[in-house]
């Protein structure tokens, strides 16, 4: 704390900066391939050292000058990788005052001029030292002409000279440069060193942090130490005494994250307003739209990581269980919510309203969270037609069977319909108005939708997406990709095995239903004609979506105004957008990714009115 105050307080990263590399931390494999190289006397004329900003690449820089330079503490040391750092050799370099060891930044001095006023002197022996030393940070910025004139030397270097070169962008560095360099790659600090190292410093420099707060810093500084321990800088004048995570939260114009946790659930759950009021909150405490929308991605990526039961990082418990709640909702609909996020934060970013623009995705998010997935749609085809049941209709079949459905659902839809069917409708009414016709008027009934726990398994779709809503992902894809359907008959299953699949899977099956069902399954393999797989069945639906959607008048017209434009993809519209008048879900119903660029899709528009 008087250090703080007193005038000649450096910034923790300066203080901090490592002058050896036992005290460089997160870079061992390069530590350990520079020490063969000096033990061997393998040392190249010229190194390159790439790597994110804030890895320690000038630090590496000079620890390696110095090392090659130092003379011990009784001036009889030969190069090595622990510089002793009291012999003048290193004390200069130390200071920055070596006479022979220069550094330069490229990115101020790119020309050619800069670099022959090198070259020119790189044909003198060092003045008091073993090498002359250049070090040129941000090396691919300089020019062309630069380059050229650096290669000559790199290619007959004196033998009294060695080259450091620092990049960020390795890949604009010329290969005839690269060639001549000896290369190392400092990687990202990992989080768990990061935070171990910001927490020696802290609790060094007598700063109370909570755990929290470390992480957060640690997290934003994305494996960077130096932004680290400037963050740390940061926040001490800030909190004072204390470094809480509120503190970073703040600093970082990070919105506090239970509350944003709280307002990813609402907004998945549909409650609009209680989400809208809680980002409307954080912004007004001064979070970034942008930031927010950046850390509901994080979440979901989170969220995503319990549900499939992979590791998570250090996080807080309150978050670990707000997260395992989010989890619940599964996989599909958190992949959807990510790619919806995704999408909303690269509006944001050119939106002129940034605020506006994140309560639209908030609002998008809201809707189309309690929409089934594509899967869920799909399971919905066999059950509304009998006569598909085992036997998909290759010419159309997926059209037809939904207009039956429609019409069902149109007579039953007004009584009790849960939302899960009035979305399904919306969707069978927009994709129905896709393939320009009217509706049948032949009477089916669809099943009742999914009971809570125990779904009525009808087809092969309903039985993959039970495993995968069990959890059984590698079973529910072989499922899709091997099993062919000859007969379904209650908890009776004929099949074939496309080529490839393991022997045991009608077995593995078998297993599955009787374990996740109160009901005895019986599958045998049959030699009958049997429909295509599920993975089969999907791609002819999507086939003949692309080619009902390039049909469709809205389609023509654009591939008439932009010629060359085709239809590469079809997007379930949102709930928003078929609620909206007849004429809307026409248009809003196509909407076609325009293969043409700096097109405008044609749905943009009223998306951000
Ligand atoms: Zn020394």
């Amino acid at each position: 704390m008087e250090q703080r105050n007193s005038s000649t307080y450096r910034v923790l990263a300066r203080k901090y900066r490592p002058d050896n590399f036992d005290s460089l931390i997160g870079q061992e494999a390069l530590v350990q391939t520079l020490t063969n190289a000096i033990e061997l006397n393998r040392l190249a004329h010229a190194f390159i050292l790439t790597g994110v900003r804030g890895v320690g690449k000038t630090t590496t820089a000079r620890i390696l000058a110095k090392g090659l330079n130092c003379i011990g503490p009784d001036s009889t040391g030969k190069p090595n990788i622990n510089p002793c750092n009291q012999c003048e050799q290193c004390k200069a370099i130390q200071m920055g005052n070596h006479i022979d060891v220069l550094e330069m930044d490229a990115a101020s001095n790119t020309g050619v001029d800069d670099i022959r006023e090198i070259i020119d002197s790189s044909v003198y022996r060092p003045v008091s030292a073993r090498y002359k030393i250049y070090i040129i940070d941000e090396v691919h910025m300089l020019s062309k002409n630069a380059f050229n004139a650096l290669l000559k030397t790199l290619e007959e270097p004196p033998d009294t000279v060695k080259f450091i070169f620092a990049t960020t962008e390795i890949r604009r560095v010329p290969i005839t440069i690269l060639s001549r360099c000896q290369r190392f790659d400092l990687r990202r600090v990992p989080m768990d060193l990061l935070i171990t190292h910001l927490s020696n410093i802290a609790t060094a420099e007598n700063i109370k942090t909570e755990p929290e707060a470390i992480r957060l810093i640690a997290y934003a500084a994305e494996g960077s130490v130096r932004d680290c321990l400037s963050l740390l800088d940061q926040a001490s004048a800030l909190g004072a005494n204390q470094i809480t995570s509120s503190v970073i939260e703040n600093m970082l114009g990070h919105a506090n994250s239970n509350a944003l946790l709280d307002l990813l659930q609402n907004c998945l759950e549909g409650d609009i307003q209680i989400a809208l009021s809680s980002l409307k909150k954080a912004i007004d405490n001064g979070a970034e739209p942008e930031q927010i929308i950046s850390d509901l991605m994080d979440f979901t990526h989170q969220a995503s990581l319990i549900a499939s039961n992979s590791d998570l990082p250090d996080i807080s418990d309150s978050a670990r269980d707000k997260l395992s709640l989010l989890a619940k909702l599964g996989i599909p609909q958190l992949a959807r919510c990510w790619q919806i996020l995704l999408k909303g934060y690269q509006e944001i970013k050119f939106a002129p309203r940034p605020e506006a623009s994140a309560e639209m995705l908030i609002i998008r998010l809201a809707h189309t969270s309690p929409m089934p997935t594509p899967s869920e749609i799909l399971e919905k085809l066999p059950k509304a037609s009998t006569k598909t049941v085992g036997e998909p209709d290759k010419n159309g079949g997926l059209l037809s069977s939904l207009k039956d459905d429609e019409k069902t659902v149109n007579q039953s839809n007004n009584s009790n319909a849960s939302t899960q069917e009035e979305y399904n409708i919306k969707k069978i009414v927009s994709e129905q108005s896709l393939s320009g016709k009217t509706g049948a008027e032949n009477d089916h009934f669809v099943k009742p939708l999914n009971k809570e726990n125990t779904p009525p398994l009808g087809n092969l779709r309903d039985i993959a997406e039970y495993c995968e809503k069990k959890g059984a992902l590698i079973l529910a894809a072989d499922i899709r990709n091997y099993v062919e359907l000859v007969n379904f008959n209650n908890t009776s299953l004929e099949i074939q095995l496309e080529e490839g699949a393991s022997e045991d899977l009608p077995g593995k099956i078998m297993q599955f239903l009787n374990a996740n069902t109160d009901q005895n399954w019986q599958i045998s393999i049959s030699d009958k004609p049997a429909s295509p797989t599920l993975q089969e069945e999907d791609k002819q639906v999507k086939k003949k979506q692309l080619y009902l959607a390039s049909k469709h008048p809205v389609a023509q017209e654009v591939s008439k105004a932009f010629p060359g434009a085709r239809v590469i993809d079809v997007v379930e519209p949102t709930q928003s957008e078929s609620l909206s008048s007849s004429s809307s879900i026409e248009t809003s119903s196509f909407i076609a990714n325009l293969e043409q660029s700096g097109l405008q899709k044609p749905r943009n528009r009223q998306e951000e009115m």
